[in-house]
């Protein structure tokens, strides 16, 4: 946890200053310094009084998908360039409350569609391990600010894998928990029976204290749910059963992720678990899928950018002109890309054989899940990303080769259920590596005590890279 010997003062100055002083990885696209540094004396104040709340002065970023009032949020992209939100998101009121300092708003893909977060309208986010490679997306200035220790704490979303995948390339852990568990309210609408706000941290420990501290039902967002709190991590995990699903361990992934995975697999059995084979038989149809229903959701949320009520405007001579207008000069091609493909796919004629097949196949991969877990396994245990960080440019213009990245953690998304990246080696490159531990719908707290008891036993999470210090 965040050392208690500095003051909040001293923290809050270190991370911005370590923020501008690594400029250059693009992890962050909105500073909020003054307010930050009120907030820190404040805590400081609350602190000398005897308030000893974990999260009391602690600097926190906050990707930019996420409401924060009076400080412009841009879901990365041109069209809300200028946006200054008149309220916070829930779980930005849920973290002042609870005395946590919001330093400033993440880098990512533009309204987090993308894998590598070089679709931002403010440039690509760099990895810490090897500036030249990617950071993984679409939270990858969130991934990144912890990684490179410019906060101890980061809040992004996941909507296919956004949170996961930047922690494993990134080296950091990242838990996406179950769909309901934390309130969508104030959180921009990408594909909205997906997205779901998590946490980045060094530790499980750390990700269980930040996801508990802004779960919990919401009256502004329906989908929310009244959640028992977790309470104390259990350690120790023998008795276990752990489900290898057969069909993430396939040809397509990196060999040195397979055996980096492995590894951690072997360390869990060494723990006292049961390793236990599954098959989740219809998860080579969750890409095609996902990229039905997400664009499809996504050509309806984002039909409320057309230059009237939100962000930029290009003004033109009649009304359809400069929705148009205003669009095309707004989102960038990706956004487009996404929301071509969804206005398609949910056209008359088109609906049938598109979205609702899409919803029905997504229906076969939840109860693939909850097969596995009534009748062979308490939790299961996968790769996150099939490959490492690769190179800025790389796969850019292949949007195929992209979406290949999340085949492994957008299953999870489309059946609702918590997973977690957690660091479990380096390649020969020294670039991190993670595995996925996934649960059943709200047991966030098995996903805790098996991270958390791998990490008593290891120290991957431990490695920093190159030129970085532990400051918190
Ligand atoms: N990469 C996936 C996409 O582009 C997932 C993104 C996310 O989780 N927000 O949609």
């Amino acid at each position: 946890m965040v050392k208690k010997d500095i003051s909040s003062r001293e923290l809050t100055e270190k991370a911005l200053k370590d923020i501008e002083k690594n400029s250059n990885l693009n992890a962050f696209i909105t500073l909020c310094a003054d307010d930050a540094l009120k907030a820190a004396n404040e805590a400081d104040n609350l602190r000398a009084k005897g308030d000893t709340r974990p999260l009391l002065g602690v600097p926190i970023a906050v990707k930019d998908m996420i409401l924060t009032k009076g400080v412009k949020t841009t879901a990365a992209s041109k069209i809300l360039s200028n946006y200054i939100p008149p309220y916070d998101a829930t779980v930005v009121r849920k973290l002042k409350t609870a005395g946590a300092i919001i330093i400033g708003k993440t880098n990512m893909d533009e309204f987090a569609m993308g894998s590598s977060n070089e679709h931002s309208f403010f440039g690509p986010v760099k990895n810490p391990w090897d500036t030249k490679l990617v950071s993984g997306g679409s939270s990858g200035g969130s991934a990144v600010s912890v990684a490179a220790r410019l906060t101890p704490f980061a809040l992004g979303t996941d909507t296919g894998g956004s949170i996961r995948q930047p922690a494993s390339l990134c080296g950091v852990v990242g838990i996406k928990p179950t769909y309901g568990r934390v309130s969508r309210y104030g959180v921009v609408a990408y594909a909205s029976s997906l997205d779901q706000v998590g946490v980045f941290a060094r530790s499980v420990e750390e990700c269980a204290l930040l996801t508990e501290t802004i779960s919990g039902k919401d009256e502004f967002d329906s989908t929310s749910v009244d959640i028992t709190p977790v309470g104390e991590i259990k350690f120790g995990i023998k008795g276990l059963r752990i489900g290898i699903p057969k069909e993430y361990f396939t040809e397509a992934l990196d060999p040195i992720v397979n055996s980096l995975v492995s590894e951690a697999l072997n360390n869990l059995r060494s723990l006292g678990a049961t390793l236990v084979p599954i098959s989740l038989p219809h998860t080579d149809l969750a890409l095609a899928a996902y990229y039905v229903i997400a664009p499809a959701e996504a050509s309806s949320n984002l039909a409320r950018y057309d230059g009237i009520r939100y962000g930029i405007r290009e003004e033109a001579e009649d009304l359809f002109s400069l929705y148009a207008n205003t669009r095309e000069a707004g989102f960038g091609s990706e956004v487009k890309r996404r929301i071509i493909i969804g206005t398609y796919v949910l056209s008359s004629g088109y609906y049938d054989a598109y979205y609702k097949k899409a919803q029905q196949v997504r229906r076969l991969i939840q109860n693939d899940f909850l097969d596995v877990f009534k009748n062979s396994c308490d939790v299961i245990a996968a790769p996150v990303s099939p490959f490492p960080a690769w190179k800025l440019g790389e796969k850019v213009s292949d949007p195929l080769k992209m979406y290949l990245s999340d085949i492994l953690t957008i299953p999870v998304n489309l059946a609702g259920l918590p997973g977690m990246s957690i660091p479990c080696g380096f390649t020969s490159d020294r670039l991190p590596v993670g595995f996925q531990l996934i649960g059943k719908p709200f047991d966030e707290k098995t996903l805790y005590q098996v991270g958390a008891t791998y990490q008593k036993e290891t120290n991957f999470h431990k490695e920093l890279p190159p030129g970085v210090e532990d400051g918190f």
